[in-house]
Parts: structure tokens; sequence; C-alpha cells
């Protein structure tokens, strides 16, 4: 292919399983990551030079018609305007989930001493770095459960220079709080597994077959297992004025939000997302 948008054309074209707006979304994060094109070198219809390295998008398009999702073919996804190295042991980070940052470095991106935040089921670590980043008085900690995630998370933080602690912990752990002593943060965020095993019939297989089930669901008796165990956390381990930043399950708005004031939180906020979607909970440790 000779030209950005000829090539555009036939790699949309190629791609089967997505709608219209997304295959695009795919081959211009492909062309992004493979030729350095932008939208506007589509829209101007650049040339490509004959000598550009290319990979076989034969290849390439027999993954994606597999449902293997695209930020596992080029390796990443952006995240708060930072690229994450992805694999299949994280969690793709969500574009809703950059609104929960978005809430957190509001209420503390002014320097007012240093700021303690953990972060729990971390993941690739996209939401703790880019606090670490965003909030320099911050001091970040980590947590999962997988090793295999934590080994993303700490080559993310390395390769973006963001100083966070990552530690192999479970939330879940009945010890949990004997295990941390006497710590106390003031602000403590959590992007749970809160999908439940009946929604997974409405799952995309891109995400089914490809992303750690365990990051993503919890069973249809418990779906706030999660929750439970952070509130509770949060009231023995959140200093005076507190905060909890929780993404939810839009099906368990109200139902989410009371785990929180049961337990003695007030400002409990349950907010939307771009969609209109109940999506967070903020509350404050009384
Ligand atoms: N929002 C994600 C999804 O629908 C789920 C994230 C999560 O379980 N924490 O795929």
């Amino acid at each position: 292919m000779t030209s950005a948008r000829l090539l555009f054309d036939y790699l949309t074209n190629r791609i089967q399983n997505y709608p219209q707006k997304e295959k695009q979304a795919i081959v211009h994060m492909l062309l992004n990551h493979y030729l350095r094109l932008n939208n506007v070198d589509v829209l101007v219809d650049r040339p490509i030079p004959t000598d550009a390295l290319q990979p076989d998008w034969n290849k390439v398009i027999e993954r994606l018609n597999d449902n293997e999702p695209v930020q596992h073919i080029i390796g990443s996804e952006e995240f708060c305007g930072l690229k994450f190295t992805v694999s299949s042991a994280v969690l793709i980070p969500r574009p809703e989930t950059e609104e929960l940052v978005r809430l957190i470095t509001r209420d503390y991106g002014e320097p007012d001493g240093r700021v303690d935040i953990l972060d729990i089921g971390t993941g690739s670590g996209c939401i703790a770095i880019v606090l670490a980043r965003f909030i320099p008085h911050a001091a970040v900690t980590g947590w999962d459960v997988s090793e295999k995630a934590l080994d993303v998370a700490r080559a993310n933080a390395q390769r973006l220079m963001a100083s966070v602690t990552f530690e192999n912990r479970d939330i879940l752990d009945s010890q949990i709080s004997h295990l941390v002593g006497d710590t106390r943060y003031d602000c403590i965020v959590s992007n749970p597994p809160y999908v439940t095993y009946s929604e997974a019939e409405q799952m995309r297989p891109n995400v089914l077959r490809f992303e750690p089930h365990e990051a993503l669901f919890v069973e249809d008796s418990s779906p706030l297992l999660f929750y439970q165990a952070i509130a509770s956390f949060g009231k023995k381990h959140l200093k005076v004025g507190g905060r909890c930043y929780v993404e939810i399950n839009e099906h368990f708005g109200p139902q989410t939000s009371e785990v929180f004031t049961n337990q003695g939180y007030k400002n409990v906020s349950l907010l939307k997302d771009i969609h209109g979607k109940n999506r967070f909970i903020r509350a404050e440790i009384a």
C-alpha cells in the first residue's frame, strides 16, 4: 500500500466483528504504532515511503479477526496521555477509569503536604502511575494479587519514571489489616473486579477470551464483595478526612453506595461516567 488513506481503507475493510467506528479507531492505532501515521496523515493521504518497515498485515488482520484486542497486538494502550504496556496478565485500561483518576487529581492536585495514596488491584499500574506523575507530592502504593500483573506495573512505572511502591497483597485476605500494621492513607482508590458472571454472556469475545477473568469477574451471589472489603479496610486505614474512590458496576449504584454509608462513611456520592451511567463512588471517612 502506497499511501496512508489507501492503507487505512484497506485495513478497515478487512476487519470483522467490530462496529465501523471501532474498526476505524483500531486502524488508527495500528497506523500510529507501526508507521507513526496520525489522523491528519490519513486525511491528507500522505504517501508511505517505499522503504517504510511494515508489519505482515495479513497476520495482524488474522489476529484481530480472531478477536485478539488491538492493544495486545501493539502491546500498549494510552491512559491519561501516557502509554502503558499491557498483556493478557492485566486489564486493558478503559477510558472511564480516566475519569476516576481525574476526580482524585482534582481533589489532591493543589500542593498541601504529602498525600498517601493506595491503589487496590493496580493491574497495569495505570491509576497508581498517573497519580504519582500528576500529583508530585503523592506517595503512591499499588497492590495486586497477581505477580504477573505486578511485573507489568513495575515495568510501566520504570519506563514512565513514576515512583510507586508495588506490593503483592490481597484485599480479601482476612489478615490484611494486620499485615499493613498502623499505616494510614489519605486516599484509597480501586477499580476492582465488578462484572458478574451472568453479565459475561453479553460481553464481547475480545474481552472474554483475552483479558484476565480475575480482574473482571465476581460471583453473582456476592457482587459487592470487594467494596465491602475496601470500605472495611478504609475504616481502619484512612487518616482523618481520608477518602475512598472506587469504580463500580452501573447496575449496583445505590447498593454500592449503601456499603459505604452502612459502614459509617459520610458525604457518599454516586457519580456518573460520560455515558451517564452510575460508575464511581467517592466516600469520606467519618
Ligand atoms: N469496565 C470493565 C469492562 O466492562 C470492567 C472493569 C472491572 O471489572 N473493574 O470490561
